[in-house]
This record gives C-alpha cells, sequence and structure tokens, in this order.
C-alpha cells in the first residue's frame, strides 16, 4: 500500500479518523469494555494509520480514536492522559512507515534497472541457481551464444563452455558457492559450435544469510577487442619502423649561428655515416660535406635565408662517408622565444636522392628520346638522300646525267661543293663534275671554284683507295683544310671502289663555318659512293655489251667470214658469212675444236699469220676445201685475251683473176712480141735488101708489115675496149640497120684472108629480117670476133658458116664452125675477162681472152644477150641476139643502162 494511493491526505485523515472512531465507538456500549481498553484500542489504530499513511494521519486516527473514547467514557480527562502515548505511537509508526515504503521503491527500481540492463546489455546475463543450472538467459546472451532461453534454461552453466574447460568451469563455481566472485577469460562455444574468448564473471547471489544461494554470470565476447589490440599494437609497430626509417635527419643549430650545432638526430648515420657526435663536434661538418659543385650555391643560399630572416630551403647533394653522393632537401626556419626573439635554428636534410635519381633518368630518357627522334629523322634523311641518288643513278645508263643529280642531292644535304673525279678504262683521272649549293652564299663566291684537274687529294685517296675526312671527327682542327684550291672547313673524299677496282672518287666540301662532316657523313657518303661506283661500271659494262652486241650484229651481217677460236682451240663463233663461205653450217661446227671440223686446220693455221691488233694487209691466202669445192681463203688472226678471232674473205675469183692477169700479161706480150718480130723483122729486110728484093718481094714484107701492124693495133684495141667498159666510159649508138646486110659485109672482108683450110658460108633467111635496133659497128664488131675465132679456132680447117634468123622481137646472129669446140663446163666461162681454154697455146692459138668479154658486154649494151652451144671436139657456135628496131628503143644506150637485165645465158 501507498500514500500515493491517496491522492488527497486530508481524506485519508477523515478516514483513518472515522475508522478509529468506527472500531471504537462499537465497544463504548459494551459492559466488557473498560475506558482503558477503548483507550487502548485507539491508540493501536492510530499506531497503524501512523504506519501506513504517515505520522500525521496516526495522528488524526489517535485524535478520531481518543475523542471517541472520551465522548462515551465517564471521566474524559482520563482518557486525554493518553492523548501523548498516542501521538508517540502514530510518529513513530509513522517514520517506521515511510522508511519501509522508501526502501520498497528502491528496491523495485534496482529490479527495473537489473531487467533493463539485462535486456540491452550487449554482454550475456545468465542466472544460475545455487547448482549452476541456468535458471534465466539475457537477449545479449542469445547474441553472444546463438541459443534460445528455451535451449539452455536447466542446462548447466558448463555446457556453454569448450569440452575442455568444463572442469575449470565446476571450479570457478565451487569458488563462487564460497561467495567469491570470479572473473575469468574462458573459451566458449556458440550454438553453431564455433569457439570464442570470452571475458567471464560470475558473482554469488547472497540469500541474506551470507551463504550463496544462487549466482550469475556475466560474458562478454573479448576475441574481437584481443583482435583489434593486436592490430593496434602490429599498426604502432609498423608506425614507428617506417618513422625509424624514415631518411630525415633534424638538427638544431644555435640561434643565427649555423656553427654551432645543438642538435642532430641518430638518422644522421644512416644519411651520411657520420655520427650525431662527429656532427656536433665538428661545427662545420655540414658545409664541409655538400658537393663542391653545390656547395658555393648552397652556402649562398643559406646566407640570404639568415641575412633575410627567411625559411631556407635548397636541394644539393652532399658527400657520405664513403664517398658516395646523397642528394638533400635542406628545410629550415628559426624558432622564436615568446618575446620573438630568435631561440634556435631547427631544420631537417631529407634524403631525395631516388627523387633526383628519377628525375635525372627521367631528364635522361627525354634526352635518348630526343636524340633517338633526332637521329630517326636523320635516318630518315640518309635514306631518303640514298633513296632518290639510287633512283637517279638507276634511271639511266648515261651515268654523267645521274651523277649530275646526284651531286646536286649531295650539295643540298652536305653543302657547300660536291667533286666527281673519274678514271677513264686507262686509270686516268679526270676531273668529271663540279657542283655548288645553289645560290652561293653572299661573299663565297670570292672563294672561287675548285682546281679544274683533280686535285691532290682525289689523286691520293685513289691510288690508297682509302677515304680522308679532314679533320677526323672528334678532334680539333688546327689549320683549315685545303682541298682543290678551297679553304675548307671540313671535306671528305672517298675513292669509287667496284669489283676490286677504283673508277674515281668523290669529294665533298663544307665551306660553312662550324659545318664539319662527322663520322655519320661519312658512313653516308660511303654508301653513296659504293652505289656510284656501281652505277659508273654498270653504264661501263652496259656500253661494252652494246658495243659487243653491235659487233655481235656486225657479225652476222658483215661479209667476210668471222670465226672465233677460245684458247683450247675450241670454235666458239661461227658467223653467217664462215658458213656461206665454207659451206659449214654453225651448229656443225660450234663447240669443237677447230682441228675436228676444218680440213687440214692444222697446216692452214700454221701458215696465218695471228696479230696483236687488227691489221690489214696481212692476210695470208689460203686453200680450203668446202663442199662446193677448193676456195682460197685470205685469212689473218687477231689474238685477244679469250682466244683467237680469225677474219677471213673468199679471194677465190679474185686469185683466178689474178691468175687470168698473168696469163694475160704472158699472152698479150706473146701475142705483142709476135707481130711485132715481124714488123720489126720485115723492116730490116727491107733496110738492108732493099736493092736485092724484087717488086713482089717488097711488096710481101710490105703487106706482111701491114697485116702484123694491124694484128698489133686490134690487140691493142682489144685492150683498150675492154679497160673502157670496165670504166663504163663507152658510149654506144642505137639506130635500125639490116642485119642481112652486115652478115654480108663481114663474110665478104673476111673471104679476103681466109685460110686455104676454111671454107666460109652465109646462111640468110629467105624473107629479109627486119631491122634491128643497135650500135651497128659494135654489132659487126662482135660478129667479127665469131668468125675470126671460128677460123682461129679451127685449126684443121672446117666449115664455118654465118648466119641470122629471128624470131618475134630480136634477130639472132650466129657464127658455127667445126673446130675444136667447148667443153660443156667452160662454157659459160669462156665470156669472162681474160679467160681462156688453153692459156699454154698447146694448139698453138693466141689470144687475149678478151674477145668474148668484150663481145658479151656490147650485146649486154644493146639489150641483147649472148651463148655458145658446143660440143667438145665437134665445132661450136656462137650467138648473139639484138632487139628488132619496131620495139620501142631508146636512141641512146649509155654507161646508165649496164645494169639492163640481160637474157638468156648471158
Ligand atoms: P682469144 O683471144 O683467146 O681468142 P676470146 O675471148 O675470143 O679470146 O676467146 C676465149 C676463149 O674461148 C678462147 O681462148 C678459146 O679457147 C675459146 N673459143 C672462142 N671461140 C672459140 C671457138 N669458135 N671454138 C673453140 N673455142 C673457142
Amino acid at each position: 500500500m501507498s500514500t500515493r494511493r491517496f491522492a488527497q491526505p486530508w481524506l485519508l485523515g477523515i478516514a483513518c479518523a472515522a475508522l478509529a472512531a468506527a472500531v471504537v465507538l462499537p465497544f463504548t456500549a459494551s459492559p466488557y469494555a473498560p475506558p482503558e481498553l477503548l483507550t487502548a484500542l485507539a491508540l493501536v489504530i492510530g499506531g497503524l494509520a501512523g504506519f501506513l499513511a504517515g505520522p500525521l494521519l496516526g495522528l488524526v486516527a489517535v485524535l478520531a480514536g481518543l475523542g471517541s473514547v472520551a465522548v462515551v467514557v465517564d471521566r474524559p480527562g482520563r482518557v486525554a492522559l493518553a492523548l501523548p502515548v498516542g501521538a508517540a505511537m502514530a510518529l513513530a509508526a509513522g517514520l517506521l512507515g515511510a522508511r519501509f515504503r522508501r526502501r520498497e521503491q528502491e528496491r523495485a527500481l534496482a529490479l527495473t534497472e537489473l531487467r533493463a540492463i539485462r535486456e540491452t546489455a550487449a554482454e550475456a546475463i545468465v542466472d544460475l541457481d545455487r547448482d549452476g543450472a541456468i535458471t534465466s538467459w539475457s537477449p545479449g546472451a542469445e547474441a553472444i551464444y546463438g541459443y534460445s532461453a528455451d535451449d539452455v534454461e536447466g542446462r548447466p552453466l558448463s555446457a556453454l563452455a569448450e569440452e575442455e574447460r568444463v572442469a575449470e568451469i565446476g571450479d570457478l563455481l565451487e569458488q563462487v558457492r564460497d561467495g567469491t566472485t570470479v572473473r575469468r577469460d574462458i573459451v566458449q562455444r556458440r550454438a553453431d559450435g564455433e569457439t570464442f574468448l570470452a571475458s567471464l564473471t560470475v558473482a554469488p547471489l547472497g540469500n541474506g544469510s551470507g551463504e550463496a544461494g544462487g549466482a550469475v554470470a556475466v560474458a562478454a565476447d573479448i576475441g574481437e577487442r584481443a583482435r583489434a589490440q593486436q592490430n593496434a599494437k602490429e599498426a604502432d609497430s609498423k608506425y614507428q619502423t617506417l618513422v625509424m626509417r624514415l631518411p630525415l635527419v633534424t638538427y638544431l643549430y644555435a640561434a643565427l649561428d649555423r656553427s654551432t650545432p645543438i642538435y642532430v638526430s641518430p638518422q644522421l648515420e644512416a644519411l651520411l655515416g657520420y655520427t650525431p657526435d662527429e656532427w656536433l663536434a665538428q661545427g662545420d661538418l655540414r658545409s664541409r660535406l655538400i658537393h663542391p659543385d653545390d656547395r658555393e650555391r648552397v652556402l649562398r643560399e643559406t646566407a640570404k635565408s639568415a641575412r633575410d630572416d627567411a625559411p631556407l630551403r635548397s636541394d644539393y647533394r652532399m658527400l657520405a662517408r664513403d664517398g658516395h653522393v646523397v642528394w638533400v632537401r635542406d628545410e629550415a626556419s628559426t624558432v622564436r622565444d615568446e618575446e620573438g626573439n630568435p631561440a634556435y635554428i631547427q631544420g631537417y636534410l631529407l634524403d631525395i636522392s631516388e627523387q633526383k635519381l628519377g628525375t635525372e633518368e627521367l631528364e635522361r630518357v627525354q634526352e635518348a628520346e630526343r636524340e633517338a627522334l633526332a637521329r630517326a629523322a636523320d635516318r630518315e634523311g640518309r635514306l631518303n638522300f640514298l633513296a632518290r641518288s639510287t633512283d637517279a643513278l638507276a634511271a639511266s645508263h648515261d651515268y654523267g646525267q645521274a651523277l649530275r643529280q646526284v651531286a646536286e642531292l649531295a650539295v643540298r644535304r652536305f653543302a657547300d661543293w660536291c667533286i666527281f673525279d673519274i678514271s677513264d678504262e686507262t686509270g686516268a683521272l679526270s676531273r668529271h663534275l663540279v657542283a655548288h649549293a645553289e645560290p652561293l652564299p653572299a661573299g663565297r663566291a670570292a672563294e672561287g671554284a675548285p682546281d679544274e684537274n683533280p686535285d691532290q687529294v682525289a689523286r691520293r685517296v685513289v691510288a690508297r683507295r682509302r677515304a680522308e675526312i679532314v679533320p677526323a671527327p672528334g678532334s680539333a682542327p688546327t689549320t683549315i683544310p685545303s682541298v682543290s684550291g678551297i679553304e675548307a672547313e671540313s671535306y671528305m673524299c672517298l675513292p669509287l671502289l667496284v669489283r676490286e677496282r677504283v673508277v674515281g672518287a668523290v669529294t665533298i666540301i663544307s665551306t660553312t663555318p662550324g659545318r664539319r662532316f662527322t663520322a655519320g657523313d661519312l658512313g653516308l657518303v660511303r654508301d653513296l659512293a659504293r652505289r656510284v661506283a656501281l652505277a659508273i661500271d654498270n653504264a661501263r659494262l652496259y656500253a661494252e655489251v652494246e658495243e659487243r652486241a653491235e659487233a655481235a650484229r656486225v657479225l652476222t651481217f658483215v661479209a667476210d667470214g668471222v670465226f672465233l677460236l677460245d684458247r683450247p682451240g675450241v670454235i666458239q663463233l661461227w658467223n653467217p658469212a664462215a658458213e656461206a663461205m665454207t659451206g659449214l653450217a654453225a651448229s656443225s661446227v660450234l663447240h669443237r675444236p677447230a682441228t675436228d671440223v676444218l680440213p687440214h686446220w692444222q697446216e692452214i693455221a700454221e701458215r696465218i699469220p695471228i696479230e696483236s691488233a687488227p691489221d690489214p694487209g696481212h692476210e695470208e691466202t689460203v686453200p680450203f676445201e668446202t663442199p662446193n669445192g677448193e676456195r682460197w681463203f685470205s685469212m689473218v688472226g687477231v689474238n685477244f685475251f679469250g682466244g683467237t678471232v680469225y677474219a677471213f674473205r673468199d679471194v677465190t675469183e679474185a686469185r683466178r683473176l689474178d691468175e687470168l692477169k698473168a696469163e694475160f700479161v704472158a699472152t698479150a706480150s706473146h701475142e705483142l712480141r709476135t707481130p711485132l718480130a715481124a714488123v720489126y723483122g720485115a723492116a730490116q729486110t727491107l733496110r738492108r735488101h732493099d736493092f736485092a728484093l724484087d717488086e713482089a718481094g717488097r711488096g710481101r714484107f710490105i703487106s706482111m708489115i701491114t697485116d702484123e701492124s694491124e694484128r698489133l693495133s686490134r690487140i691493142v684495141n682489144e685492150i683498150l675496149l675492154a679497160s673502157q667498159l670496165d670504166a663504163g666510159r663507152l658510149d654506144l649508138t642505137s639506130e635500125p640497120f639490116d642485119p642481112a646486110e652486115l652478115v654480108e659485109r663481114v663474110v665478104e672482108a673476111t673471104r679476103a684472108h681466109l685460110p686455104a683450110t676454111v671454107t666460109l658460108g652465109v646462111a640468110l633467111p629467105e624473107e629479109p629480117p627486119p631491122s634491128v635496133a643497135a650500135d651497128r659497128d659494135k654489132a659487126r664488131q662482135v660478129l667479127v670476133n665469131f668468125v675470126e675465132n671460128a677460123i682461129k679456132y679451127s685449126p684443121d680447117g672446117g666449115h664455118v658458116e654465118v648466119g641470122i634468123d629471128h624470131a618475134e622481137d630480136a634477130v639472132r646472129f650466129y657464127v658455127s664452125d667445126e673446130g675444136l669446140g667447148i667443153p660443156e663446163v667452160e662454157q659459160e666461162r669462156i665470156f669472162d675477162k681474160f679467160y681462156r681454154l688453153d692459156p699454154e697455146m698447146t694448139r698453138g692459138v693466141g689470144g687475149t681472152g678478151l674477145g668474148l668479154y668484150i663481145c658479151s658486154e656490147l650485146v649486154r649494151r644493146m639489150s641483147g644477150r649472148i651463148w655458145v652451144q658446143s660440143d667438145h671436139g665437134e665445132g661450136s657456135t656462137f650467138s648473139f641476139e639484138l632487139p628488132i628496131a619496131e620495139l620501142p628503143l631508146p636512141t641512146v644506150l649509155g654507161p646508165e643502162l649496164q645494169e639492163a637485165p640481160a637474157s638468156g645465158p648471158r
């Protein structure tokens, strides 16, 4: 019962009073109720009311009770005597009740709090009975262990521990039962089997008698915390390590005084190899350790920072004890005291070597990249230069043109002069080409052009076959080199080498101040020189090949036979003329030994002169057996490095002509001498024996002289005429004449001196033949010749017949005899100049061999034809035909018509 239920205390007071009165009043009417008892009752009620409702209400109840008693008793005064006792009782009971209620309230509050804690605490709160069995299970316990209250209530606390720890729990509970609170870290097991470290506190719950009745266990999962602590510890250790390893040296110097060190951190030793003690002992150690290259700058910066009272920040190199270079960042500032006065200098040295090296490396890489780019550009330029030069060189076989282009490219790339000196086949060097940069820089014209002839440098380079570059790359030039009359800044001269031969030199000159040739330039020009040399060589080879091809073509068409024997004597060339002249096909002789395929080559070769160079006039005429009989070749051989070339002409005809000429001379001499001797003899006789001769005798001699002179003159005429015909200086006329009349005249004239053994007849057609158009005298000459031959070559006499017949367009004159006749094979050749069937005159018949030649030439010129029919030993018939006059004919037949076609055999 609480006073709070009585909202109005005074109502409670009235109730208490009423109660007291109500309790007391019934007893007043009872005879068994003396006043003392009633008074005691009122006091008890007052005391109760005081206990329950507080001292004041207790007092009210006492008053009401005692008042009621006083009303009914006889002596109310006596009741008043009990009033103090009642008041004291009410007060005491009231205080006692109030204290009781307060304690009840505190207990209820504690229970509430405890419940709240149990419900909300993260820890597991578990109530245990005296035997250690679980009686209650907090939500925290459910969260930590994973069991629900139903799962564990009634089970022992040890069921939560690891199997091995069960006994330990037993011990623990034993101690708790003895009244001790026990705290221990112990491994527990959750519902899912996982173990964890728990901080377990078990406290006994007293039953008021000092003996433990139960216990409460509080468990917290300390695994997480332990891990967190471990992590923190490790992090701390790492941090410490990190800090210790920082290449940071802190230092202190006295204010405004860098020569008085106050402190330096131990890392100094790691950074520079000096101990802090050394640093402190040697005030100038810092400045001494600065790299000499940086010292001046750093000291200047340090002094400036001191002067300006500004912080120092400087990167520089220091030399460590072992000599290695350490890049440091030095940052320092002056620390001031409260009054603002400088207290000391504080700073640090930070090792930035790696950073610096990184930067240096980066710069180096960038520099390398720039260089690589430049190199690539240069290489591209070179390739471009070489490619364009190669194109120019390959474009034509005129290397002069190509060199000009190459020189232009070279001066464009190298400046300022490019000179080509080229050797000819004999090795003589001559200046081929000079090119210079266009336009010549102002004032450069005064330098003048290079010499017109190859200079000493070029000659030397060609002779030694070694390139020159002046000044040598990398060397410092002491004097300005002069090349080809030019004061050069630098020059390169390279031999043009190909197939182990030097074909010239290329000189490239720089007159630009500072432009000196490098090894790279030399390499490039070397490349160029190789290409140029190759191009020159190619061009020359090409020309040579062309020449040879030309020669081969010439050999194909040349009229002379040409063949080539290599050193072992095998035929390597056999031209078409050789084929034609020898009758040996190239296919049958090529690549075979000459001795095997050329008849009697051994003997022939011995006779043929071999020259070292072609030298006409040294030919030797040798006989050569061909399938068509023996031919005479005029042959000469020329030796060359690969063998011998033989050239020959067929001189069979010429040789025959020569023979004929020789015979002619003999015959002509004889022919001339005979009549001359006769004339001479007759003349002598006449002179000596004039007086002794009679008329008839003298007449005989004179007639002899006349005849022989005529004969002489005829011979001379023949010779003259032949030579005129040869020279084409004979003019013929053409006029119609009667052939029959001509025959008659000739026969008539012949009859005058006809030998006795010969008879002469004329055969004319009955019908008069048509006129012929020709030179009458020449026709007569031909006919006379025929008749005279017929008589002459009928030494044994016989009949000679002269006649004509005619065809549609021509008249034939013929003379037939019964004389010696002409063998078939000779019939054609008797018309050749000087040809005589019987040159030795075995039959005693002389002649020049010109008669029939002249006849055939004349007839040909008169558009006629001439031929012979003969059976050897049975006479011959010589004929010639002349066109009849009705046919249109040119009036004058001149030498220009010598080529007129002759028909028939001749
Ligand atoms: P030649 O002055 O020797 O007579 P020709 O030119 O007149 O010269 O004749 C050439 C050759 O032809 C003669 O040497 C002769 O052998 C031969 N010949 C010419 N006419 C006759 C003929 N009627 N009978 C036989 N042989 C002849």
